[in-house]
Formats: structure tokens, C-alpha cells, sequence
């Protein structure tokens, strides 16, 4: 089985649309590879990092690849629902902030 690490991100999906009068920030702990998507390299390692938007505060991972790529958050969620997918879970559900 391929080894794995475990981040949380934001989810733009889950969010309300922008003109829905309330802004909620989601974020969901998903688990992916811990290789690069692109070329295989190893990830970098994430690392909580505190973001603010209109008054909200809440923390995502972020890293950064030493072979160069950027992982985009939705890539990420995409590859994190492939891998529950091929285990037979569904992605853990959103914390909203
Ligand atoms: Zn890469």
C-alpha cells in the first residue's frame, strides 16, 4: 500500500456560494499520498498555518514540494477522494468555521 500523510485543507466546495450573505470557511482532514502527484518526489511536510478572511480564523496545512510542484487544494481533495474511493470510505466531513 502506498504510504500516506494526513492534511487538512480548505474545501471551497462545501462552502456557500459568494452573494449567499454569509461567508463560512470549511476545511476538511483528508488523508493523501506522500508523493507528488505529478513526478512521484516525496511531499514536502505540512505544516499548520493560521489563515484569516473577513474576520474568520482557522488553519490549514500547507507545504511545499522540494521537486517543485504545487498541489492545489482542490488536485488534493480530488486525489483524497480517489484513494477513500479505492478503500470504500467516503472523505471525513467538513469542520466549518
Ligand atoms: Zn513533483
Amino acid at each position: 500500500m502506498t504510504d500516506t500523510i494526513t492534511v487538512t485543507v480548505r474545501d471551497r466546495t462545501a462552502e456557500p456560494g459568494w452573494g449567499s450573505g454569509l461567508l463560512r470557511v470549511c476545511t476538511r482532514k483528508v488523508e493523501i499520498s506522500i508523493s507528488c502527484a505529478h513526478c512521484g518526489g516525496r511531499r514536502g511536510i505540512p505544516k499548520p498555518t493560521y489563515q484569516h478572511e473577513d474576520g474568520i480564523t482557522y488553519w490549514v496545512d500547507t507545504w511545499t514540494n522540494p521537486c517543485g510542484h504545487v498541489d492545489h487544494y482542490a488536485s488534493v481533495l480530488a486525489e483524497a477522494l480517489v484513494l477513500a474511493a479505492a478503500r470504500g470510505t467516503a472523505l471525513p466531513p467538513t469542520t466549518t468555521h
